[in-house]
């Protein structure tokens, strides 16, 4: 991870927190003591049928979302 500050790779993870998805990481430059935190997505480790699996239920989820807006204003 590059430093934005200066640039300079040598930079170390000094907090990581897991929210939802994604990581927070606080990171430190070793060159400029500079501090900056990223946010990364997670990798996923999940197999294909899995991933299939969480994509349908997010469908049917947006599916439901989309019936009851349809009921409220429909
Ligand atoms: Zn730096």
């Amino acid at each position: 991870m590059q430093c934005p500050q200066c640039t300079s790779t040598d930079t170390y993870v000094i907090n990581s927190r897991k929210s939802g998805e994604h990581r927070r990481r606080r990171r430190k430059c070793s060159e400029c003591k500079h501090k900056f935190s990223t946010m990364e997505i997670l990798v996923k480790t999940k197999r294909d049928n899995n991933d299939i699996a969480h994509k349908l239920q997010t469908i049917n989820k947006l599916m439901d979302d989309m019936k009851k807006w349809i009921e409220l204003n429909g």
